[in-house]
């Protein structure tokens, strides 16, 4: 079954407008994906019908508010194949997610001279919070290096493992240059070694069918604004039997089974997780973005958004003195490129001028361009409502940019 463009394209408001007098072609993906109308219209009706603050009420709109989050976990749940829904955890994001972890299991399983390994290819929200780490404990990271195409280059980390290796965290796809790495692998080569692995999902999971309980992962992460839902809204999988031996990252709130001032016990999973007030709105309105999208259909997306990547890349590699970065056999639908002797901020804005949204520079991962020996790119980030018109849109614009360069 094919995707009826012009029906989701609909289902998606703020397409429908001009820019600069011309119609808006979205190619900012990658950093955040707009929303279909049911995801606004959920929203709009929390707040407008069923507001209350969840787990405390005993009345009317705090239970039935109250069962509808408990829904979305389950929701989440389903969609990632989690065995427990107390295994799912809402936090604001990838970045919440990823420090929760760095920073609640590096406090019981992290110590002086252990070792962290990430990848060259990671969102400095998968380098930060673990360089912290590292200061914190006197801990030692180390980095999976990547080859010209942009693939990470996994038969080294056989070489990088240690005794005292204690987690390995790496994305599933390149944010920067939209290479698909083979998580599964690492997986199995970091369990043989009892090793746990975090996985950020912030830019697999709205391109491909996740099944956490097939990848075997321990932690898997992602945004809900990377995936058609709301911003302020995020998931951190993890394995009960971590989660079970890790203490609480921030505290108070719904997080305490009892307090008193000499000692505080904490909830079970997955409240423990949640201090405060949680983003209930967001992950009921999440859940929503979901279903939108099991029922146009995760397998119709991706092959697609595989054919917009072809088209596009046949398109871009025909633009003389245009490079693309990151050439990999498997991608997702993002093309990051340069152009010869035209800075990718200057060649940014002026596609903006003609209404074509793409992201130019680092894109959060200072690592990559330096791997590369690039300041930046020019980033175009492709959604199933796009389509090949807009991409020859973006081509023709190209073309604008290099003549007018002279
Ligand atoms: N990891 C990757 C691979 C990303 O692409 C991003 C955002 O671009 C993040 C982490 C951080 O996501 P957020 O800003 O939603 O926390």
């Amino acid at each position: 079954m094919s995707l009826n463009i012009h029906k989701i394209r609909n289902d998606f408001p703020i397409l429908n407008q001009e820019i600069y007098g011309k119609p808006l072609v979205y190619f900012d993906n990658g950093a955040t994906t707009q929303k279909p109308r049911i995801v606004i219209d959920e929203e709009l009706k929390i707040y407008l019908h069923e507001n209350s603050n969840i787990h405390r009420g005993v009345h009317y709109l705090s239970e039935q508010l109250t069962q509808r989050f408990e829904d979305a976990r389950k929701v989440v749940q389903n969609f990632i194949q989690a065995k427990s829904e107390h295994e799912i955890l809402f936090t604001s994001g990838t970045t919440q997610s990823i420090n929760t972890v760095a920073y609640s299991f590096g406090e019981r399983f992290v110590f002086e001279d252990d070792e962290i390994i990430i990848s060259s290819l990671e969102h400095h929200s998968n380098i930060v919070p673990w360089q912290l780490l590292c200061e914190r404990k006197k801990a030692k990271l180390k980095i999976i290096p990547v080859n010209d195409e942009g693939e990470l280059l996994i038969d080294e980390l056989q070489k990088l493992i240690s005794p005292k290796t204690k987690i390995i965290s790496v994305t599933q796809v390149s944010n920067a240059l939209g290479s698909v790495i083979d998580v599964k692998k690492i997986i199995e080569i970091a369990h043989n070694h009892n090793i746990p692995v975090l996985i950020d999902g912030a830019q697999s999971i709205q391109h491909g069918r996740v099944d956490v309980q097939d990848l075997d992962c321990d932690f898997f992460v992602f945004s809900g604004h990377k995936l058609y839902g709301p911003t302020g809204i995020g998931v951190l999988y993890g394995k009960e039997k971590w989660l079970n031996k890790m203490p609480p990252f921030l505290s108070g709130g719904e997080m305490i089974k009892k307090v008193t001032f000499d000692k505080t016990t904490f909830n079970e999973l997955p409240f423990k997780f949640e201090a405060g007030t949680p983003n209930y709105v967001g992950a009921i309105g999440l859940a929503k973005a979901i279903e939108y999208i099991q029922s146009t259909g995760i397998e119709e997306i991706s092959a697609y958004e595989k054919e917009l990547l072809t088209y596009a890349t046949e398109k871009l590699n025909s633009i003389k003195g245009l490079k693309i970065i990151g050439t990999s056999g498997k991608k997702v639908s993002l093309i990051s490129f340069i152009l010869e002797n035209i800075h990718h901020y200057d060649a940014g804005m002026i596609i903006d001028k003609m209404g074509i949204a793409v992201r130019t520079g680092h894109h959060c991962a200072e690592p990559v361009m330096q791997r590369f020996g690039i300041e930046g790119t020019i980033r175009a980030s492709f959604s199933f409502y796009n389509t090949k018109e807009e991409i020859d849109k973006l081509y023709y614009a190209l073309l604008t940019v290099k003549q007018m360069f002279g």
